[in-house]
């Protein structure tokens, strides 16, 4: 059975706890803009609710305060902007207002088509009075015209006639959400918005508001059409704008008000009042037929390009859809911003970006629309410079250190131990620019952008490492996993950099052959001495190893400490963050995530099969899996190892995250990461596809709970069709030149299509 592209919920709960948590789930993004999905006429008061809209790289800064201002301290940070309130229509009927809390809700739905790319609402309701009405909402943000969000709110009246009155309101002074308690998300609500101008002309209304301290602006314009004639008045007072259109409803009728949101700031566009205004002339001249038509057109380019079906598990296969679908409502679609941890779903994490980008998104887009992970690689080149500035802060007389989380590339993390000390993140970013490459291939943009950040990277680890008794050792970083700080060789940041510097060295070579090299050398100033060096580094890198339980520890002194006894531990203490020092848990063996075996998937060649089955075991059993990127990571190396059981229930447990909330806390926002884990689960874990200079690897399994999978690659521009079922995996070409792969160690010329029996059913 094909997949199905809704997800849906009926019978709504009015409960605050899955109100909030659905103003995630069915939030509208388009890389650009990202609306929640509150209630246009909002909740009751005392409820709690984030109402947010937002941009994609536009901030604000904030006081970071530190207690003890020690040198190089972060001060100041940016803080991704709730930039207005487009969504409010409230709705009355003779003087009887519309909410669910009152009267009776007949029936409810809310859901998300994938490929129609909306969202909607619908309810049946019966006032206090007894007037039956049903209201269907349609909410999009365009993958077409990146400013413009529309709302189609329809009123049908089913058993009465009377005057209706629709109020549409565009407030400019909004704040951000806080919670004081909670330290993922913003603890203090600040004025960041500083109204400048309010317009209205022809019922165009305009907001023009500046950020408090970045220097940047922004500007909402909003047009509301009723279809059918109305009284129409609208005002302004201060930064809010209403329009009220009222009009006689007869019994059967239907009215239906769209309301046109644009959205302009000031890094993209340099007269934003005049551009939000085109912008929406532009949204207007044209019907609502045409945006859902053209949204749907780059939907199925999208879900060609990358769909990946699971047969067997029709709730599995939406999941996994809604994840790839959250993947690119979330990503960046210019060079001025990346993907936010929460996506463009709400305020945790403040709208920053880190790590989760290249080592768990980026896959995604690599295999399936590199277009996009070259955009992401060229948002950190825009901040290069930022780097090179963080490492000097830093003390590193050369290279650029990457910011743990930043928005516009300065370092906006407030604790350093477990933030500015993931070094691994330079790492990390030169592992996506390769992985790029090895698919892509596409050396041209390597000598333009990717060579410069391996070279700057590659140079911060010969400034932060040194030589000791003949091994490059990296001292007092810290790794990806969060429970375990300030440490000497991590072993993942360690192995990172030694890819780092071998990749450093190797497109050194590729683009000296090509002819390509000399304009990035003479701006960076490299020599051969230099690269020298970084050859010695890759070659006496130190990767600690334990002899005696033949594993990679953590670090040099992860092994000296007690063991942490998850086991007793009460379950409503984790997250263990929430509930113990940090220093605390920094003297015990016990890790928030995958660290060294996250290592041993991505850096597989590092080490025998046997000492990663060895590490595995040891670390699965010190890991709390508290953050959400670590699970994903353990089903891919069980899968590896053969141990299919594990690796499903890994696999099983990440999938649904944020539509069942696992973790408690999808109100903050979508675990985009996680999302990409998933993706990551199937393709490298199931799949068992590897990218390497010598080719493209797949060992596909099929796991039992499963009658087959599907998904299509994109591999030196030609596309791949990858079938798993118990007949065996077919490899099918279908766009571009016959392309060479390795399936299970053989090769094969996948012209038409290939075909392998599975070693592995399970
Ligand atoms: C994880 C980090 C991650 C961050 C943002 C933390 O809980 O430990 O690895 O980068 O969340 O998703």
């Amino acid at each position: 059975m094909a997949t199905k592209f809704v997800y849906e919920v009926e019978g709504l709960s009015l409960d605050n706890n899955a109100l909030v948590l659905n103003e995630t789930v069915f939030h509208n993004a388009n890389g650009y803009i990202g609306v929640r999905s509150n209630f246009e006429e909002g909740y009751p008061q005392g409820y709690d609710s984030i109402r947010g809209e937002y941009i994609n790289g536009f901030y604000d800064i904030a006081e970071m305060k530190q207690a003890e201002k020690l040198f190089g301290f972060v001060e100041e940070k940016q803080t991704m902007l709730n930039v207005a309130d487009t969504q409010g229509i409230y709705l009355s009927a003779d003087g009887e207002e519309f909410s669910m809390f009152e009267g009776e809700v007949l029936s409810s739905r809310r859901y998300l088509d994938m490929e129609g790319g909306y969202t909607g609402r619908e309810v049946t309701w019966r006032s206090p009075k007894g007037r039956e009405m049903r209201i269907t909402v349609k909410r999009m943000t365009s993958f077409e015209k990146l400013t413009l969000f529309t709302i189609e709110y329809t009123v049908e009246a089913l058993n009465f006639e009377g005057n209706v009155l629709l109020t549409s309101t565009h407030i400019g002074d909004v704040k951000n959400y806080c919670n004081p308690d909670d330290p993922r998300v913003a603890g203090e609500s600040f004025n960041h918005l500083v109204p400048v101008r309010a317009a209205l002309e022809g019922g165009v209304s305009c907001l023009v508001t500046d950020t408090s301290k970045s220097g940047l602006t922004v500007c909402t314009a909003v047009k509301n059409v009723l279809s059918k004639e109305a009284k129409e008045e609208c005002f302004v007072a201060g930064h809010r704008a209403v329009c009220r259109l009222s009009t006689y409803m007869e019994k059967g009728e239907c009215i239906t008000l769209t309301k046109y949101s644009v959205f302009v700031d000031s890094i993209r566009h340099k007269d934003v009042m005049e551009a939000a205004k085109k912008e929406l002339e532009e949204a207007l001249e044209r019907p609502m037929s045409y945006w859902y038509q053209a949204q749907k057109e780059y939907l199925d380019k999208f879900w060609n390009q990358s769909s990946l079906e699971i047969e067997g598990d029709d709730d599995l296969s939406l999941a996994v859809r809604y994840n790839l679908y959250q993947l690119v409502q979330s990503v960046g679609k210019d060079e001025h911003c990346n993907i936010a941890a929460k996506g463009l779903s709400g305020e945790g994490y403040e709208g920053h970006y880190f790590w989760d980008t290249e080592m768990y998104m980026q896959p995604f887009f690599t295999l399936t629309n590199p277009k996009i992970a070259k955009n992401l690689i060229a948002y950190r080149y825009s901040i290069l410079d930022a780097a090179r500035d963080n490492a000097k802060i830093l003390g590193h007389k050369k290279g650029a250190l990457y910011p743990w989380r930043t928005i516009m590339g300065k370092e906006c993390s407030g604790y350093y131990p477990s933030g500015t000390a993931q070094y691994h993140i330079n790492g990390d970013i030169a592992y996506s620019v390769t992985a790029y490459y090895l698919a892509t291939k596409d050396l041209e943009f390597i000598a333009e952008k990717g060579a410069e950040i391996i070279f700057e990277t590659a140079r911060l680890w010969m400034d932060v490492g040194h030589f000791y008794k003949g091994k490059f050792v990296i001292n007092a970083v810290t790794g990806p996993d969060e429970y375990t700080c300030m440490v000497n060789n991590n072993y993942f940041t360690n192995v990172s950099a030694q890819y780092n510097l071998h990749w450093a060295l190797r497109f050194y070579e590729l683009l000296k052959d090509a002819g390509m090299l000399d304009k990035v050398k003479a701006k960076l100033g490299l020599t051969e001495e230099e690269l020298e060096g970084f050859k010695k580094a890759e070659e006496c890198m130190y990767l600690p190893y334990d002899e005696e339980l033949g594993i990679n520890p953590q670090d040099d002194s992860f092994l000296s400490k007690p063991v942490w006894d998850i086991e007793n531990t009460p379950k409503e203490d984790f997250p263990l963050l929430l509930h113990y020092h940090p220093l605390h848990l920094y003297r015990y063996q016990v890790c928030k995530q995958a660290d060294t075996v996250l290592a041993h998937f991505i850096f597989e060649d590092a080490q025998s099969l046997e000492t990663i089955r060895k590490s595995f075991e040891y670390y699965e059993k010190v890991t709390t899996h508290d953050s959400s990127l670590s699970t994903c990571i353990y089903s891919i190396v069980a899968s590896k190892l053969g141990l299919d059981d594990k690796a499903y229930m890994y696999f099983g447990d990440s999938a649904k995250l944020d539509l069942f909330n696992t973790h408690h806390n999808t109100k903050d926002g979508i675990h985009t990461a996680n999302m990409g884990g998933n993706y990551m689960a199937i393709v490298y874990g199931f799949g068992g596809l590897r990218l390497k200079e010598t080719g493209l690897y797949f060992e596909p399994s099929l796991p039992k709970q499963w009658t087959g999978y599907k998904f299509k690659i994109k591999y030196e521009g030609s596309q791949i069709q990858v079938e798993i079922d118990e007949s065996g995996s077919t490899f099918r070409l279908v766009k571009g030149d016959a392309r060479t792969i390795f399936v299970y160690g053989e090769e094969y010329l996948v012209e038409d299509s290939v075909k392998v029996p599975l070693k592995r059913v399970r």
